[in-house]
């Protein structure tokens, strides 16, 4: 043994440094949580016509914030009829320009609001406080502000058409991003001289209902905007079959996607579907690996992995997987796991049991089936519903990891060799929502881009949303596209037939 390699093996090991976070919460008295929440139609609140209320909890603590009303039929008929009078009373031919003063209103008091919003929207979803303070409320702000500035603009959009709004557009969201999603789906609607029936998802009513409180504050007309809470099979089912909705928006799984499809079949009525994901996240042998770790972390740790465009299957080019998962599962070891309120907080709680089951199951799966499991050590809260970032190795293209949608922290990692076999094993899923390529030539950026079947392409980045950029699926991803010019379309009658 030479000198040099005795004096580098008689080295001690250098120790990980011992970093620990003090607590940084944020303080929950900027939300002024109501007992109760009625139903906002017609430009006020309302009691049920059911008289009955439901529980809406916050996940990180299974603790009860308020209950929230249940729409029955006849307050679905009700918001239905308040939103086609206002369509045709007070909204349809109101000029562009005015429409667009009422959403740059509705997106400074989001702005003003902010921290409101976002206190409350990580206290009822589960979601880490720096996410829905730096994303989810800055992003939904900035879409109404882009579509305001459409609102007056439609015949630029498609010239040599004859843009004409369609009437009243029921829009169904979920719970994993509650008041964004109500944000893609609200602004180009409001803007094209469309009025809107939000339902939000159960377990996330209450960012929703307090945008709801926006609108009054920005004096939108009556009835332009209602939002109406309740279960999806019932309240969800009765608003999309009503004869006053010319227009569905949906936002969720691929099964009710497909539920609302056969419904709306035959009917007229317009649907545009965003569904689920198995995005594939491709690293190649020449990618800045430092950076593609953050990206990968970013791809499937944001936001609990509860997104339907997450890097959930990682492919990572043979000759860097060692380096590449021993990075990772060393940068996993550094997350921290716990209160969303806290501003240090990476990973926050899963928004509901039934979700955390669904996980747990998947995960399960994934062991049985042979994959190599690896989660950091962490202590979780001994109240509310958490996961550990997980991630597998061994994976197969067959295992249900490899294929299902977990909509959790986990992810699936797989090898490939060359380009074409990173597309097709990439391509081989029955979803296409988005994918992310990490290499250094712009070529094969290019090239790979033009091969991948999925409806956004990040390259050398991922989760990326502006309101500028469309996006939306292929395959069992859904169809249509929500953002940028594309996302108007969905809510006009190019030829002006609909009026
Ligand atoms: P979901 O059941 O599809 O719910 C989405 C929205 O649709 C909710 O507002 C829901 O109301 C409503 N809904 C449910 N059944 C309906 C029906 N028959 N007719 C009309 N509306 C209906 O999705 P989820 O329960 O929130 O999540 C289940 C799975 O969907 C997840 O595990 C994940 O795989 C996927 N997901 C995808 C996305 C995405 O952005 N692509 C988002 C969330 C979930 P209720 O909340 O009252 O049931």
């Amino acid at each position: 043994m030479s000198d040099i390699e005795r004096t580098t093996t008689q080295l001690p090991e250098p120790s990980a440094p011992a970093w620990e976070y003090a607590p940084a919460p944020e303080s929950k008295e900027i939300v002024r949580l109501r007992d109760r929440y009625d139903l906002f139609v017609d430009g006020r609140s309302i009691e049920p016509k059911t008289g009955r209320y439901f529980e809406t909890i916050d996940p990180a603590h299974e603790e009860p914030l308020a209950e929230v009303a249940e729409a029955g039929e006849e307050d679905v008929d009700l918001a239905a009829r308040a939103a086609r009078e206002a369509w045709e009373t007070r909204w349809r031919d109101l000029p562009g320009k005015e429409r667009a003063k009422y959403l740059y209103r509705i997106a400074r008091a989001l702005q003003e609001r902010s921290r409101e919003f976002a206190v409350l929207e990580s206290m009822n979803n589960g979601k880490p406080i720096k996410e829905s303070r730096d994303v989810d409320v800055p992003l939904a702000a900035a879409h109404f502000f882009y579509y305001a500035g459409w609102a007056d603009k439609l015949e630029y959009a498609f010239p040599g058409r004859s843009p004409r709004p369609l009437g009243v557009a029921a829009q169904i969201t979920p719970w994993n991003f509650p008041l964004l999603m109500c944000a893609w789906k609200l602004a180009p609607a409001l803007a094209t001289g469309n009025t809107a029936i939000l339902k939000p998802a159960s377990t996330t009513p209450l960012t929703a209902l307090l945008l709801a409180e926006v609108m009054e504050q920005a004096e939108l007309p009556p009835g332009v905007v209602n939002v109406i809470t309740g279960p999806g099979g019932k309240t969800g089912g009765w608003l999309a079959a009503h004869p006053d909705i010319a227009k569905i928006a949906f936002t969720g799984s691929t099964e009710i996607g497909k539920v609302l499809r056969r419904n709306v079949a035959g009917t007229g009525k317009r649907l545009t579907l965003e569904l689920g994901g198995k995005a594939a996240n491709i690293i190649f042998e020449d990618a800045p690996i430092d950076q593609a770790i953050e990206g990968i972390v970013n791809g499937i740790f944001f936001n609990q992995g509860e997104v339907c465009c997450a890097g959930s299957r990682l492919f990572v080019q043979e000759s860097v997987a060692d380096v590449v998962v021993d990075k990772l599962k060393s940068r996993l070891s550094t997350l921290r796991v716990g209160d969303p309120l806290d501003k240090n907080t990476d990973v926050g709680a899963i928004n509901n049991r039934d979700q955390l089951e669904k996980i747990a199951e998947l995960v399960q799966s994934g062991i049985e089936e042979g994959a190599e499991i690896f989660q950091p050590e962490c202590v979780l809260p001994e109240r509310g519903f958490w996961f550990r970032p997980t991630l597998f190795t061994n994976v197969s293209q067959s295992h249900r990891i490899a294929r299902e949608e977990i909509f959790g922290p986990v992810l699936s990692i797989l090898t490939f060799r060359t380009p074409d076999e990173a597309v097709e094993k990439a391509n081989n899923t029955e979803y296409g929502l988005s994918a992310g390529i990490w290499t250094d030539k712009g070529s094969r950026i290019l090239w790979m881009a033009e091969r991948m079947k999925a409806g956004v392409v990040w390259a050398n980045t991922f989760n990326r949303f502006d309101p500028a950029s469309p996006f939306g699926g292929y395959k069992e991803s859904g169809f249509g596209r929500e953002g940028g010019r594309h996302g108007l379309e969905p809510y006009l009658d190019l030829d002006g037939g609909a009026v």
